[in-house]
């Protein structure tokens, strides 16, 4: 696709920095650069993808910066064409200037992700790739960033492509059958359409099945610390941290409120949330603390329900721990320095507990290990294995393409004309392309590069 206007961003974030990056892509890039661009080389002698050293100078003369440029001539660059990289320095009033005197002409400030989009409309990267891109760059966790970097090369699509492929196949024997009279290419084989519907559904369905784990490595999950007032959760909470924020004390219920901080957990970014202590008040305070505390508990990924281990359990403790449903819940029991006063079994219907001690570190790689097991359950599997599904529109596109796969079964059990089989394999082909964007509609492709950031 040839567009006829010439884009520029700043390719840095905005503020003060060392060196700022701006960019230009289009057909008047380089022609721009050579207007005010002074140095040993003309931009027309410019050798493509090597860094020229020069100076950026108005019309007049004026010096607006020293600076560095690249040009990446098309189809050679990221977006296919011509593109402009201009290294200067990363102040304000330099940054306002350099891109005044390219906006005065012809050229025009680019749209939040309209680099990456031209890129996409001139094929250097497909609609899943051009995703992760904004994913690489929101990436909380090493991991995730992994998985967003694998998708952006094509891991994810080559897999679509794959499923692709297969339908087409089937399309095509279907096709020929409806096209040629029996004679000329057999009778249709049911069971051999069936078993391969089959097999592709159950790939398809695996894929799927990742996208809970994909989704807490691209979302992060959040991670609830209940119990009663004085069992450690605050400072289980800053033993997890590695730091103090938490107030920690020995009167009960001072952790009034919900504290929230950022960590990565195997991988996984997790908001880890101090709840108020569950407890029987009548302090107005305390029990909107509860009451907030007893609502996150319901959409918490993950409830790290904590106990005091050198106590014997109070009825606080099973008001906390009626709260807790066992699928989402790790019982951890604290204070593992001091002697036991409590029987484990008594927690059992929670799932197995982990024995921790805040003050002194104890158990705290037990913990962190449980706890990877417990949110890598969430979709199974590890994501350096296979491919993971991160993005609901991706999920939502695969179940759709799924569910079409299912009724073109049913219409063949069903001895419905080849031309509904037909129809719902074709069904199922755009859906997949939605995915990598060869049947995205145009509404959703604008949604997803408004999401980008501008000079993306
Ligand atoms: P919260 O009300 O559940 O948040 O509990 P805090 O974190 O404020 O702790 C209550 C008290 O228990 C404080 O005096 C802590 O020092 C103490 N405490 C917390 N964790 C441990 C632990 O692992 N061992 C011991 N011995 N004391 C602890």
């Amino acid at each position: 696709m040839v567009f006829s206007d010439t884009i520029i961003a700043l390719a840095t974030p905005p503020g003060e920095g060392a060196v700022a990056i701006v960019r230009l892509s289009g057909p008047e890039a380089a022609t721009s650069l050579g207007r005010f661009f002074v140095g040993k080389r003309s931009c027309e002698q410019m050798v493509s993808h090597r860094l020229y050293h020069g100076r950026l100078c108005r019309p007049d003369g004026v010096l607006v910066d020293e600076i560095l440029a690249v040009i990446m001539r098309a189809p050679h660059s990221y977006t296919g064409e011509d593109v402009v990289e201009i290294q200067c320095h990363g102040g304000l009033r330099i940054l306002n200037s350099v891109l005044d005197l390219f906006l005065s002409n012809a050229v025009r400030l680019a749209r939040p992700g309209e680099f990456t989009e031209r890129a996409f409309l001139n094929g250097k990267l497909d609609l899943a790739q051009a995703e992760a891109v904004a994913d690489i760059i929101r990436a909380r966790s090493e991991r995730a960033c992994r998985v967003a970097l694998e998708q952006l090369d094509g891991r994810l699509s080559r897999r679509i492509y794959h499923f692709a492929d297969q339908l087409k196949e089937l399309l095509a024997l279907v096709e020929a059958h409806i096209d040629f009279p029996d004679d000329e290419v057999g009778v249709l084989a049911v069971e051999v359409v069936t078993a391969s519907l089959t097999r592709l559904g159950g790939e398809m369905a695996v894929l799927a099945g990742s996208f809970e784990m994909g989704r807490a490595l691209r979302e992060g999950v959040s991670v609830l610390i209940l119990g009663r007032p004085n069992v450690g959760k605050s400072s289980l909470m800053n033993a997890l941290l590695g730091h103090s924020r938490a107030i920690v004390t020995a009167i009960p219920g001072t952790t009034r409120d919900t504290l929230e901080e950022q960590l990565v957990v195997g991988g996984f970014p997790v908001r880890l949330i101090d709840t108020a202590g569950v407890r029987i008040t009548d302090d107005p305070i305390e029990s909107e603390g509860v009451r907030r505390a007893t609502e996150k508990t319901r959409i918490a990924d993950l409830i790290l329900l904590v106990i005091d281990g050198s106590l014997p359990l109070t009825c606080e403790d099973r008001m906390a721990m009626q709260l807790c449903s066992a699928a989402r819940t790790l019982p951890v029991v604290n204070k593992s320095d001091l002697a036991a006063a409590f029987s484990w079994s008594e927690l059992e219907g929670l799932g197995r507990p982990v024995g921790v001690s805040a003050i002194t570190g104890q158990g705290l790689d037990e913990l962190g290990d449980a706890m990877v097991a417990k949110l890598g359950g969430l979709g199974g599997g590890d994501a350096g294995e296979e491919v993971v599904l991160t993005d609901r529109r991706h999920r939502e596109a695969l179940v759709k393409a799924l569910a079409a796969l299912e009724r073109a079964s049913e219409t063949i059990s069903a001895g419905f004309p080849l031309e509904c089989l037909a129809l719902e394999l074709r069904e199922g082909l755009a859906l997949l392309g939605q995915i990598t964007g060869e049947t995205t509609p145009d509404e959703i492709l604008d949604q997803i590069f408004s999401r980008f950031c501008v000079g993306k």
